[in-house]
């Protein structure tokens, strides 16, 4: 069965009437949706950072802050949304800006907890940069607290990965933390 046709099924089993005008295009629209929403699984992080990486001496922090976030709970497909910040210290090689934000939007185009795409973010900088330390903050509302279950609608969620330099060396730390913060 395409996705489609399981989406047309789902309908039925919530008691929709399939053939209705306003739903006639629906399951198909739906597929197409998840599917977009899902296309992380698609790409590869050789792909997405391409030959944006960049010989360079610097290596005081680079910091991407607030990056919209936008992906889907592996327990509810339900969405999550919120906004991501990325650090790292460079040690010979830094990343192109908007490559930052699409490594973020490959994982979270998938389905995930913010913890373990918290971690695959983080990884993915490092593998990619070879940097001295990598930071990442992410803080999202999960429509899977709000809109269900304990209906929650002002709770956030922090989670945070520190690897190397951010997390041996309380001054780095601290930089990042008042950087974001402000
Ligand atoms: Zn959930």
């Amino acid at each position: 069965m395409s996705l489609e046709q399981h989406y047309s099924a789902i309908l039925s089993q919530l008691g929709e009437d399939v053939s209705r005008e306003g739903l006639l295009d629906t399951p198909k629209r739906a597929a197409k949706a998840m599917q977009y929403l899902c296309k992380g699984y698609n790409q590869t992080l050789e792909e997405v950072v391409g030959d944006a990486l960049f010989t360079s001496d610097n290596s005081e922090m680079v910091l991407v802050k607030n990056i919209e976030l936008y992906s889907l709970c592996e327990h509810h497909m339900l969405p999550f949304i919120g906004k991501a910040h990325v650090a790292y210290m460079p040690s010979g090689k830094v990343l192109g800006l908007s490559k930052v934000a699409r490594i973020v939007d490959m994982y979270a185009r998938r389905l995930q907890i913010q913890e373990n795409m918290t971690r695959e973010i983080a990884e993915a900088i490092q593998k990619v940069t070879n940097a001295a330390g990598v930071a990442v903050v992410i803080e999202a509302q999960h429509m899977c607290m709000m809109m269900r279950g304990v209906e929650k609608q002002n709770s956030s969620m922090v989670t945070s990965v520190m690897l190397g330099q951010f997390r041996s060396n309380d001054a780095t730390r601290a930089e990042f933390m008042g950087l974001i913060n402000r």
